[in-house]
């Protein structure tokens, strides 16, 4: 097989497209890809501050690497990046170190926070004090919701007005499925290409690997020569998405085209729901924005007898 594009020894076959790659025209057509999404739904303006929301994952690596390129283009804008720490033992070790040589490599400023400097608990503290009280919400729900509140606020404090997620085509259509499994209508109907619309308050999220498949952000970041070594989180199993994960690569396998399916119906669907409007004010307790008189950060602090 040889590559469309130079003609050298193909190493990638793209079910998708029906077209072979060699490495570099493989990584040259991700970035490609990854420019366009970002031109076509207009995720960054040539002033912003964008901040990367890095795990040291492969996915965080592959989008800090393509960032600090594009980056390029918009000369006004600035970069940097933002880690949390759940304080998990073992989990995030690995992650930390990965993102801080990273980011050096790319020059790019890494800011490191914890739950525990946030919240005051690690998430292992959090989900046993939740077992003491009996309340019978899984680890990744506070994980969800708490990473979601210490990223807001960390980006804030750092002045962003962008903050870029490493979400890729796998992660877009198992939320896509998991709200409409949960019956969450509004989340489905708001789970869009463009960022998020800007409530006070609510730094707007951006996810240019949305439509790059997780097969292909790991071997991007394979011919980059970034370890693909990935500690699992001890509590991945307890968590919906893991299920998904499996029962869509499943359906993938015999019906390739399936997750870019699930993801462009999520697109035509927040595309009729652009015009829903959400009643959005700020939280009683701690002022973040919610839709409710009480975010969920909060009341799941609450209900645990820990404040914020
Ligand atoms: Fe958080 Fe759950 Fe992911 Fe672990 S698996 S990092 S608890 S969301
Ligand atoms: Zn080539
Ligand atoms: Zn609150």
């Amino acid at each position: 097989m040889q590559c469309v594009k130079c003609g050298a020894k193909a190493v990638y076959y793209s079910v998708y497209s029906g077209h072979s790659f060699c490495a570099k025209c493989f990584m040259k057509s991700v970035e490609q890809r990854v420019r366009a999404t970002i031109n076509r739904y207009k995720l960054f303006d040539p002033e912003d501050r964008i901040v990367i929301a890095i795990s040291g994952g492969k996915d965080s690596q592959v989008l800090a690497t393509i960032i600090a390129k594009v980056e390029k283009d918009f000369p006004g804008a600035t970069l940097s990046a933002l880690i949390v720490d759940e304080g998990v033992p073992g989990y995030r070790d690995f992650g930390l170190r990965r993102s801080k040589e990273l980011c050096d490599e790319l020059g790019i400023e890494l800011t490191t926070t914890s739950f525990k400097e946030l919240f005051g608990y690690s998430l292992p503290e959090i989900v046993s004090i939740a077992e003491q009280k009996g309340v019978s919400l899984g680890a990744c729900t506070f994980c969800g919701i708490l990473r979601r509140r210490a990223i807001n606020v960390k980006a804030k404090e750092l002045g962003a007005t962008k903050v870029a997620t490493g979400h890729n085509l796998d992660d877009e259509a198992q939320t896509a499925l998991m709200n409409l499994l949960r019956g969450d209508v509004v989340r489905l109907l708001r789970l869009g290409p463009k960022p998020v619309e800007e409530f006070p308050g609510f730094v707007p999220r951006v996810k240019p690997l949305r439509y790059i498949p997780e097969k292909e952000t790991t071997l991007y970041a394979y011919f980059k020569g970034y370890p693909l070594y990935e500690v699992e989180c001890p509590y991945v199993r307890e968590s919906m998405r893991d299920e998904i994960r499996s029962i869509l690569n499943e359906i993938e396998g015999r019906h390739p085209g399936t997750k870019y399916a699930i993801v462009r119906a999520a697109d035509r669907l927040s595309a009729m729901g652009a015009s829903l409007k959400v009643r959005v004010g700020s939280c009683k307790y701690c002022g973040e924005p919610t839709s409710r008189d009480v975010c969920r950060a909060c009341e799941l602090l609450e209900v645990l007898g820990v404040t914020s």
